[in-house]
């Protein structure tokens, strides 16, 4: 259970930050459902939805998007899912029910870096940035990496448009559970991007998976080849959801089906 002493809307991030920071034991929300799970002694909740962070902006060279805008506004946004081969509609779609998509903001799946996510496995196989309000601008790779050098508010993400292929592959027990693996790609020209989530560990980038497949041709043997590097530069864990043996294996297939959804697209 959750337990609030005061409820605090803020009308700008400036006074979100404010309130904040005045106590370590004030405490931001988004869409709240998350923080419902746990248990929690909050001073100051300090509610963001009247702050103005929920929306999308397509721009000429990329898409901005506000901390506070829902998982069901980005699965459903035209724009996004045009650009990136519905990568984001794909990895958002099983993820519970609407109600609970309607509630659940990109800002707090981003800043919290939570290892099951599904979002944040596709996001990381795009060019983003994340806004801190405090810190600025840092690669969605390096937060996801580091995190914040010390409390601050994502404000919001900058997705740059790139002329790739994006695919998104899942494994879960049944529809709507969370992920056992999942597992992004993207390819633009000849340069991959592979995400590997739900290891059970936060999203990562198979860097080497990625450098071996690049300029390579999509054949049977280069598909085994890059499943092999993937299994041994990722690293796995075993939890109430699978095994480490059965993820690594898993992983291998996800990649495989990626790879050849996207040369079936070119061919
Ligand atoms: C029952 C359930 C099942 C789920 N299943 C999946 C799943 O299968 N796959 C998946 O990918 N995700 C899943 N999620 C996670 C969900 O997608 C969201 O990532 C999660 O709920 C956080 O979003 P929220 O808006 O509810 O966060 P909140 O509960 O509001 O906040 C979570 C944390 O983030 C902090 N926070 C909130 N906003 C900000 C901000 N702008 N800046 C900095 N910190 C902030 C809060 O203080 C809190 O510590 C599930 C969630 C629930 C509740």
């Amino acid at each position: 259970m959750i337990t609030i002493r005061k409820y605090f809307f803020p009308e700008t991030i400036e006074e979100a930050y404010e309130t904040l920071m005045e106590k370590k034991s004030n405490a931001l929300i988004g869409g709240g459902a998350y923080l419902k799970l746990g248990s929690k002694a909050m001073g100051t909740a300090v509610d963001l939805s009247k702050v103005g962070l929920d929306y999308i902006r397509e721009e000429e060279s990329a898409f901005e998007i506000g901390a506070m805008t829902t998982f069901s506004t980005v699965m459903l946004h035209e724009g996004l899912n045009k650009h990136f081969d519905n990568l984001f509609q794909r990895a958002i779609e099983d993820i519970v029910g609407m109600q609970l998509k309607n509630m659940v903001t990109i800002g707090a799946t981003i800043y919290s870096r939570y290892g099951f996510s599904d979002f944040l496995t596709a996001l990381l196989v795009t060019n983003t940035k994340v806004k801190l309000f405090n810190a600025g601008w840092i690669s969605l790779n390096a937060f996801l990496e580091n995190g914040p050098e010390k409390r601050d508010i994502l404000e919001k993400i900058r997705i740059e448009k790139t002329n790739g292929l994006y695919r998104f592959q899942d494994l879960r027990g049944s529809s709507s559970d969370y992920s056992i693996i999942n597992l992004a790609l993207s390819k633009e020209k000849d340069a991959y991007r592979i995400a590997v989530g739900a290891r059970p560990g936060r999203a990562k980038l198979a860097v080497k998976t990625m450098d071996f497949l690049q300029e390579r041709e999509v054949t049977a043997e280069n598909m085994e080849k890059a499943g092999a590097i993937l299994s041994e530069e990722v690293v796995f864990g075993t939890n109430g959801r699978g095994s480490k043996e059965y993820r690594k294996a898993m992983a291998k297939v996800l990649l495989k089906k990626a790879l050849q959804e996207v040369s079936i697209h070119e061919n």
